[in-house]
C-alpha cells in the first residue's frame, strides 16, 4: 500500500474502467473533480473488448449498437469517427434483412415459407404484449409465449416453429433459458432505427472516454467502506478515500463474497440485487478458407430439433474481410459447454452445419469461443430480470446511498439495459446525481458546451 495513496483524497473514486465508469469519470473530471479510475484489468472497456491478436479487429464482447436513433453510444461513435458497418440483425428479428431459413428437416425454406414463418412470429409478438402487461408478477416468459400461441389456431408444427423462435430468442437477447425470464423480460428490448457494428472494432469508444483521465489499472478493489462523511476504497494497488464514490462493477461481482460494501447496501438496492441475475453467454467464432453458406443474407438459422443449440450463424465475412462465421452459446448451451475446448465447440457447431450445407462445409482455419462465464472481473455478459423482477429493479439498483456512494452499469438501467448504452446512460445518471445538476451526456466525448 503507497502512503501517498493513503493520504490522498479525491472528489470521487470511480471503480470499473468499462463504458459505465469512463462515461461517469470523463463527465466528472470534465466538470471540474478530482476523479481516479480503479479497474482490475491491464486494460479499459470491460464488456467492450476487440480482440486483434489474428491481425482483424474482432469484438468478442460487445459488437452491436441496437438500434442508432437517439442512441448516445450512436452519437458518440460519430464524433470520435468510429467507421460502422450496417448490421440489423443482432436483436433477433425474424425478417426485415435476408436469412437463409432451413426447416427441421434441414431443407432451405422457399421465400413464401419464409415469410409465412415471419408473419407467425409477428402474429404471437402481438399477442404477446397485451399478455404480458396483465400477467401476474411471478409469471415466466415461457407461461406469457405459450398464452400467446393458445390465441392462434395453429397446428402443433407452426405453434412449434413459433415456440422454439421464442426460446432462442430469450437466448441470445438475454442469454437465459425461457423458463428461467421474468414475463417482462424483454420489455426494454426495443429497437429505434438500423443496428451497426464496427469494423475497426468497438474499443475506440471506451479508449476515447478514457483520454487524460487518472486511471489505474491492475487495482482489484475489495471494500467499499462508505459513510455520510465520504467512501474509502480498498483495493490492491492502495486505499482511496473520497467524497463520492460510483461503482460499476459487473452485477455478478457486486452479488459476490469477493466484493464487500460496508455498511451493507440498504433496500431498494438489495431487492434488485437478489431479483436480477448474470446470464451465460458466449460467443463462437468460425473462420474458413472459403465462404460455402448462403450469399447476400445476413443470417442463417436452423429451426427444429437439430438447432436446439446452434440454430442461428451471424455473416461476418464482409465485416473482416474473412469468411467467418459466427453463432452463439447462449442460456443453457453456455452453461453446457463450460469447459470444453475451441475444438469440441466447433466440432459440436459444424455437426450442425453439415446438416445444412453437406460436404461442402470446410474446416475452420481459425475458431475462437470466449469464456465470460469463467472470467473473474465479469462472470457472465450481461444482466436479466429472474421470475418475479420487476423493471424498475433496473432503476432501482442504481438509487443513490447515504449521498455518497452510486451504483453503475448495465444492469442499473431499465430503458434499455444489458447494453452499452444502459451502461453510457448509468455512468451518465450517477455522474449528474453527484453534481446534483443537469449536465449534457455529449460532454463524455466532447468538448464540454
Ligand atoms: C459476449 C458479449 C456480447 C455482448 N453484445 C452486446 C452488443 O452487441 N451490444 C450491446 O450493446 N451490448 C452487448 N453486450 C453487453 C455490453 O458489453 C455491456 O452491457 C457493457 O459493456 C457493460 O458496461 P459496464 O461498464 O456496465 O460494465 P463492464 O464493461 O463490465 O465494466 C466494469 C468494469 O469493472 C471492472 N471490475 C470488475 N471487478 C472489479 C474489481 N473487483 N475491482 C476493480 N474493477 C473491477 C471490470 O474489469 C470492468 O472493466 C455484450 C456483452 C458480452 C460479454
Amino acid at each position: 500500500m503507497r502512503l501517498d495513496e493513503v493520504m490522498d483524497r479525491y472528489d470521487t473514486i470511480v471503480v470499473g474502467a468499462g463504458v459505465a465508469g469512463l462515461t461517469a469519470a470523463s463527465l466528472l473530471a470534465r466538470s471540474g473533480q478530482r476523479v481516479v479510475v480503479l479497474e482490475a484489468r491491464d486494460r479499459v472497456g470491460g464488456r467492450v473488448w476487440t480482440d486483434r491478436a489474428d491481425g482483424h479487429a474482432m469484438d468478442r464482447g460487445a459488437s452491436w449498437i441496437h438500434g442508432i436513433d437517439d442512441n448516445p453510444v450512436a452519437a458518440a461513435a460519430t464524433a470520435i469517427g468510429m467507421p460502422t458497418q450496417e448490421f440489423t440483425i443482432g436483436s433477433f428479428q425474424p425478417d426485415g434483412r435476408p436469412i437463409a431459413y432451413f426447416g427441421p428437416d434441414a431443407e432451405r425454406l422457399s421465400d413464401v415459407a419464409t415469410r409465412s414463418f415471419a408473419h407467425d412470429v409477428h402474429a404471437a409478438d402481438a399477442a404477446m404484449q397485451e399478455l404480458v402487461e396483465t400477467s401476474p408478477p411471478a409469471a415466466t416468459y415461457a407461461e406469457v409465449t405459450e398464452a400467446a400461441l393458445a390465441t392462434q389456431r395453429w397446428d402443433d408444427d407452426r405453434a412449434d416453429r413459433v415456440r422454439e423462435f421464442f426460446s432462442h430468442r430469450t437466448e441470445e437477447q438475454l442469454g437465459a433459458w425461457i423458463e428461467d425470464l421474468a414475463a417482462h423480460g424483454l420489455d426494454n428490448d426495443l429497437i429505434d432505427g438500423d443496428e451497426v457494428v464496427f469494423p475497426d472494432g468497438y474499443d475506440r469508444l471506451p479508449e476515447h472516454l478514457a483520454k487524460g483521465l487518472d486511471l489505474r489499472l491492475g487495482h482489484i478493489v475489495s471494500h467499499v467502506q462508505w459513510a455520510a462523511d465520504g467512501v474509502t476504497v480498498t483495493a490492491d494497488g492502495g486505499t482511496f478515500a473520497a467524497e463520492y464514490a460510483v461503482v460499476t462493477v459487473p452485477l455478478s461481482v457486486l452479488q459476490s463474497d469477493d466484493f464487500i460494501i460496508e455498511p451493507p447496501l440498504p433496500e431498494p438496492l438489495t431487492g434488485a440485487l437478489d431479483r436480477l441475475e448474470m446470464n451465460a453467454f458466449e460467443k463462437v467464432f468460425l473462420s474458413f478458407e472459403t465462404k460455402f453458406w448462403d450469399d447476400r443474407v445476413y443470417a442463417i438459422r436452423q429451426q427444429g430439433q437439430g438447432g436446439e443449440w446452434w440454430h442461428s450463424w451471424y455473416d461476418l465475412s464482409a465485416l473482416h474481410g474473412t469468411p467467418t462465421l459466427l453463432t452463439f452459446a447462449a442460456g443453457p448451451a453456455a452453461k453446457a459447454i463450460r469447459g470444453w475446448d475451441d475444438s469440441e465447440v466447433a466440432e459440436s457447431v459444424l455437426i450442425q452445419l453439415r446438416r445444412l450445407y453437406g460436404h461442402r462445409v470446410q474446416q475452420p482455419t481459425e475458431v475462437h469461443v470466449t469464456a465470460w462465464q469463467d472470467d473473474r472481473f465479469a462472470r457472465g455478459s450481461f444482466s436479466y430480470m429472474k421470475v418475479g423482477a420487476t423493471t424498475d429493479d433496473h432503476d432501482n439498483l442504481a438509487t443513490p446511498v447515504g449521498g455518497v456512494l452510486h451504483i453503475a452499469g448495465e444492469a442499473t438501467w431499465t430503458d434499455d439495459p444489458a447494453t452499452v448504452t444502459a451502461a453510457m446512460c448509468s455512468g451518465h445518471r450517477a455522474a449528474v446525481n453527484i453534481l446534483g445538476r443537469d449536465i449534457r451526456i455529449e460532454d463524455a466525448w466532447g468538448v464540454p458546451g
